[in-house]
């Protein structure tokens, strides 16, 4: 009786001990390659922009490739933790290289198809964040892990905002984009003003922008989705 009395104080021991002490989470080879790639993913997405956005000197490109040089920090933060082998490519920071293949050969064909006009440029600009949601939504499939899920969903989140972003400057251009690889649903989905978040920001004319919100006038405060549209008076604050 008491050997099963410390066997079962020890399984629950085992249980709790592993969350107490966090680190120990297994990744499997598949959660390992994913981290890695979607690195390199979010470093293409921020060379290419930053190359395109020197060549056309358009705002656009600048403000994004901030936010994916956060991404790229978060990634490699995360990377380091495992004691997985970050890329060369991504340790010299060296802009346009990549370890991986697939990846490098995207990032010279965008460039190639990005320099020959601005609309080019944007177009390339909504492929490279399409290309980003698909393979963020295979690797939130691909994980079992919450924290990783969680971090993957604010990536997907932001490359739902920046497809927003190109979209619109591309409207003012009198072009309507329409989707490479998204299907068309999910990408009205996306650029339905309903689905935005921080609508009512964008969508008063400056009436009713949120405090913090780039250009904005602070009129209102940054509140959660949940509030949105309920007559409260706030806007919810754009992911990036
Ligand atoms: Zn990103
Ligand atoms: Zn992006």
């Amino acid at each position: 009786m008491k050997k099963i009395q410390i066997a079962f104080i020890i399984l629950l021991f085992g249980i709790t001990i592993i969350p107490l002490f966090g680190q120990t989470i297994y990744l499997t080879s598949e959660e390992q390659h994913d981290i890695i790639y979607m690195l390199e993913e979010e470093k293409l997405a921020r060379d290419v922009y930053l190359t395109l956005g020197e060549k056309w000197e358009a705002q656009v490109f600048q403000n994004i490739s901030i936010s994916e040089e956060r991404h790229i920090s978060e990634l490699k933060g995360i990377a380091t933790r495992n004691n997985l082998t970050i890329p060369e490519t991504v340790i010299n920071d060296e802009r346009g290289k990549f370890q991986n293949e697939t990846l490098q050969n995207l990032y010279d064909e965008l460039v190639s198809t990005g320099n020959q006009s601005l609309i080019d440029a944007l177009k390339v600009g909504a492929k490279v964040e399409e290309v980003d949601i698909k393979d963020l939504e295979e690797s939130i499939e691909n994980t079992r892990i919450q924290g990783l899920k969680q971090i993957y969903i604010r990536l997907k989140n932001a490359s739902e905002n920046h497809l927003r972003a190109f979209v619109k400057s591309m409207k003012k251009q009198g072009l309507d984009y329409q989707p490479v690889l998204l299907a068309k649903a999910d990408f009205d989905k996306i650029v339905s003003p309903e689905n935005v978040k921080g609508a009512c920001c964008s969508d008063q004319k400056g009436k009713a922008t949120c405090k913090g919100e780039k250009g904005g006038n602070g009129n209102k405060a940054c509140c959660s989705s949940a509030q949105k549209g309920k007559g409260k008076g706030c806007c919810s604050k754009p992911a990036g």
